[in-house]
């Protein structure tokens, strides 16, 4: 049996119980290098067998993940944040159902989440967005011509901005491309959110690129672009006193 695991964002508390119990008990863990915090793989039981798939190409990970089942041992594949986000899960998993292994998946903080955290901030914010688009930066690995940076940026909704921040100049260009994001516009940049060593680094969409660069910023973090960073926003509906819910009468129905 192969167990994917979301290993959070960073801080070692923030993986699950289920996940952590999971690498408890595993004979073998593959971790997502320098993103996982080794301080998880300290869970391992003795004798386990750990490898760093930064150091892998899917064949060998599916090597290792084979060898173990056809020895009736359990892995576990630590992936960063929540699998299900630029976890390559997807080629794991078609490559595993066709060998007939079993799987099921654990999921995790993602860094989004730890980043929003770090920064106290609410992505979705009322009559400001309501919108969360999670997205990366065209580099090396392509991405659909319809989901380019700029036109994704037109809609001016809450942006998390992943594994781009080394393209950093491209990426404030393409968002004031868009149209809907003027120089002022807030942004910040989170570097391990959640690590003993996070960074925050609050800034506007005019000065995204150079504060980043100052910053010696070139790794490991989220770009968030928004007006959910700003100072204006409106009440919830929810907790509105003469707001009635199906829990809650209002005040002045
Ligand atoms: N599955 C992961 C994302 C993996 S892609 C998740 O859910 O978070 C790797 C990218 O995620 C990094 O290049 C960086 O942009 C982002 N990332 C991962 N951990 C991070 C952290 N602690 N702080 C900021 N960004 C992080």
């Amino acid at each position: 049996m192969v167990h994917f695991v979301g290993a959070g964002p960073g801080a070692p508390d923030l993986i699950t119980q289920r996940g952590a119990a999971l690498l408890q008990t595993a004979d073998c863990i593959i971790y997502a290098g320098s993103l996982v915090n080794p301080a998880l793989l300290a869970l391992a039981q003795p004798g386990c067998r750990i490898f760093n798939s930064a150091e892998m190409t899917l064949e060998q990970v599916l090597a290792v993940m084979t060898e173990m089942e056809a020895a009736g041992k359990t892995t576990v594949r630590l992936h960063t944040g929540d699998p299900c986000l630029y976890g390559a899960i997807r080629e794991q998993m078609d490559a595993l159902d066709e060998a007939g292994i079993s799987y099921d998946d654990t999921p995790g903080v993602s860094s989004f989440c730890g980043a929003a955290a770090a920064l106290n901030a609410e992505y979705t914010l009322p009559m400001v967005s309501q919108t969360v688009i999670i997205t990366r930066m065209e580099g090396r690995t392509p991405v659909p011509e319809r989901e380019k940076l700029a036109s994704l940026a037109a809609h001016g909704a809450t942006m998390v901005i992943f594994l781009s921040i080394g393209l950093i100049r491209k990426v404030q260009q393409a968002l004031l491309q868009g149209g809907a994001y003027t120089p002022d516009t807030p942004a910040a940049v989170v570097y391990k959110a959640t690590w003993q060593e996070q960074k925050i680094l609050r800034c506007t969409v005019g000065t995204l690129a150079e504060s980043t660069l100052q910053a010696g910023i070139t790794k490991t973090a989220l770009i968030t672009v928004g007006d959910f960073l700003g100072t204006k926003y409106e009440r919830s509906k929810l907790y509105d006193p003469a707001f009635t819910t199906g829990y809650r009468k209002g005040e002045n129905p």
